[in-house]
């Protein structure tokens, strides 16, 4: 049989998550995704009414199956961990079972097994002020969603995910090198990702015989990109001084994606692996 994927963080046709479902699904595996709740009903609609169907479209002129789309909020681990106020959100009380242990159950009981993880979420809520402003909430809640959320998404996945399967993050340059604008903890969370790869993949890879790694990808006008703020001063940025000028399309990420988590790849674990048109590599800007 082909290989099942769970894709945390697809909401739209724009982002990286939806580009490796594509490439996954291209590749002939099934595709599950989790979509974070307060956006379930929009993209379960939008699907539902063809929206998205040219963007559906894979090499061989046939559509991507999403086989089902999971609410998730991986901020709670599980139903103890969420307020009171939350339960109570419409949003949040119209579906039910989204916490990450919940998915995981849900997954199991409704597929028994996946063979590849996904974790293409981020989220920090005053990303858009600088570090020396942040507060600790602020830090914090970068780092529960944005970095702890793969630790526990791993964590409750592992257990259902077969023997040789491969799990995926993204994270971004602004880990090792001061990018400002890329704020409110979230250059601390990338960091968090990029060590926890390494750190996990030991121990994922000595428990379960899963692959760990991360992409460092380029910039991307995403929804969650649009909300930081200067991302097309970023990929104009990219575009004069990587060494590759062209357009970085999200396709690239998931082909990357979609090989780092097959055979072809059985030997890299633990790495952060660049699909950023080579700009990390340049000490200048010109
Ligand atoms: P995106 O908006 O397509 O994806 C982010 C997703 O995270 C959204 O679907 C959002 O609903 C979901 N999300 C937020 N909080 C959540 C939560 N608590 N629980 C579950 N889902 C939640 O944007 P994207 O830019 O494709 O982001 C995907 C990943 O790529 C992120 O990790 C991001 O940091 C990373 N990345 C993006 C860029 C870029 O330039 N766009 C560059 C490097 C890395």
């Amino acid at each position: 049989r082909g290989k099942r994927a769970f894709i945390a963080g697809v909401a739209d046709d724009n982002g990286y998550g939806w580009a490796i479902a594509k490439a996954l699904a291209a590749a002939g595996a099934e595709i599950l995704v989790g979509t974070w709740v307060p956006a379930l009903n929009i993209f379960e609609t939008s699907l539902r009414r063809g929206k998205f169907d040219e963007s559906r479209k894979l090499p061989d002129g046939s559509l991507m199956e999403i086989v089902k789309v999971y609410p998730l909020d991986a901020i709670y681990d599980c139903p103890e961990d969420v307020p009171e106020d939350v339960k109570a959100n419409k949003r949040y009380a119209g579906s039910s079972n989204w916490t990450v242990k919940e998915v995981a159950e849900s997954v199991k009981n409704d597929f028994g097994s996946i063979d590849i993880l996904v974790h293409s979420l981020a989220n920090g809520p005053e990303v858009t002020k600088p570090l020396l402003e942040t507060s600790r909430r602020g830090y914090l809640a970068a780092l529960s969603a944005s970095s702890y959320s793969f630790v526990s998404l791993l964590q409750y996945f592992l257990p259902i995910m077969n023997p040789g399967g491969a799990s995926i993050s993204l994270t971004y340059i602004a880990s090792e090198r001061a990018i400002p604008g890329y704020g409110g903890g979230m250059s601390s969370a990338k960091a968090a990702l990029e060590s926890d790869t390494r750190v996990l993949a030991f121990e994922a890879g000595r428990k379960g015989k899963i692959r760990v790694n991360t992409i460092s990808a380029g910039p991307l006008g995403s929804r969650a990109a649009k909300a930081i703020g200067f991302i097309e001063k970023m990929i104009e940025y990219s575009y004069v001084n990587a060494p590759l000028q062209k357009e970085m399309l999200a396709d690239e990420v998931g082909n990357t994606a979609a090989f780092l988590v097959s055979p072809l790849a059985s030997a890299i674990t633990g790495s952060t692996v660049y699909v950023d048109n080579g700009l990390n590599t340049m000490g200048l800007a010109v």
